[in-house]
């Protein structure tokens, strides 16, 4: 039988605004060495390496699986609202820490497409920056951050296994991006210090996105320079300077507004379990695993706030 199933994904994914790279599941093992090869050189918490499901066992449920697909949605930055001591302050937290909807919908399409034909999907837990870029979906940039043409760096991936055989197989060469040839953009804005000129990898230890990845605070040297801190979570200078960002960087999502009560409960690490469940609704949007980090971001964020209404006005 002669089917166009992947005319037909590209169609839906082209109409939810996703992009998306077929690659064979032959590669998986590839997947992993470069995976362990980013752990062996400390870019990857190695506890997150343990979550995901590699190679034998990686598609347990769907052992018949012979092709990944792997789809990027566009997401913002979302900005988000914080009352405290009768002021307002904002926070703005980068697009792959926020969890929406968005992924349900691609799960939903790419199975209205591939089910008509007998095949299935499951999730696949990935390294998904390593496919995303193996796959030619999405290019390094000298920050070690990945970039789409069509959406910068702002944007999140997710991945499934079909039994679907790969009919195009993508893989390749990771890419750098061309622009970064004369660029040192995001080197020069790094506060820590992170990217070097004389080496492709970033300097994972001192990175504070990877910080924030893998520390249940940020270590005291950090807590040291409340000036560094730019992002809710993790640290956004090198891609709000990126000239391959500059077309998204001012595309800002509303995100939720956090009540005085809420703040103060972040501020203080109230456990989980005692917070109502709106404001659990609120959390959960980026993980509860990263509730603890949020506290000593956002109060050097509020400390950087207060120091610059101060200086606005002359005190
Ligand atoms: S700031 Fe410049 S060097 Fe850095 S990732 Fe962006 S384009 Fe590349
Ligand atoms: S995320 Fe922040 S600390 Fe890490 S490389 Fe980029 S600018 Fe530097």
């Amino acid at each position: 039988m002669v089917t166009d199933i992947l005319g037909q994904i590209s169609r839906v994914m082209r109409q939810c605004k996703f992009r998306f790279r077929t690659v064979s599941i032959s590669h998986l093992l590839e997947v992993q060495e470069a995976v362990e090869n980013l752990i062996r050189q400390g870019l990857i918490n190695e506890q997150l390496y343990k979550n995901w499901h590699f190679y034998l066992s990686t598609n347990n449920n769907l052992p018949e699986a012979e092709t990944i697909i792997i789809v990027a949605m566009p997401q913002p930055i979302t900005r988000l609202i914080f009352e405290w001591q009768g002021n307002t302050f904002s926070a703005e937290i980068a697009p792959n820490y926020i969890f929406e909807e968005d992924e349900s919908r691609v799960e939903e399409n790419l199975n209205a497409v591939l089910s008509q034909y007998g095949y299935s999907i499951v999730k696949a837990h990935l390294a998904l920056k390593t496919l995303a870029v193996r796959s030619g979906l999405a290019e390094y940039g000298r920050n070690n951050i990945s970039y789409i043409s069509e959406f910068g760096s702002f944007y999140r991936l997710i991945a499934f296994y079909t039994d679907y055989p790969c009919e195009d197989d993508n893989w390749g060469d990771a890419k750098v991006m061309k622009i970064c040839e004369n660029c040192s953009l995001c080197l020069e804005n790094c506060p820590t210090g992170s990217i070097s000129s004389d080496r492709f990898l970033i300097r994972a230890e001192k990175c504070l996105g990877t910080l924030n990845e893998r520390e249940p605070d940020f270590p005291y040297w950090a807590q040291l320079q409340p000036d560094w801190i730019n992002a809710f979570i993790g640290c956004m200078s090198c891609q709000s300077i990126c000239p391959a960002n500059k077309s998204f960087v001012s595309n800002i999502l509303d995100g939720d507004a956090f009540s005085e009560e809420e703040t103060y409960e972040i501020l203080n690490k109230t456990p989980i379990v005692d917070l109502s469940e709106e404001t659990r609704r609120k959390i959960e949007k980026f993980g509860i695993g990263k509730y603890l980090l949020l506290a000593s971001n956002l109060s050097a964020l509020i400390e950087k706030q207060i120091l610059a209404k101060q200086k606005k006005s002359g005190l």
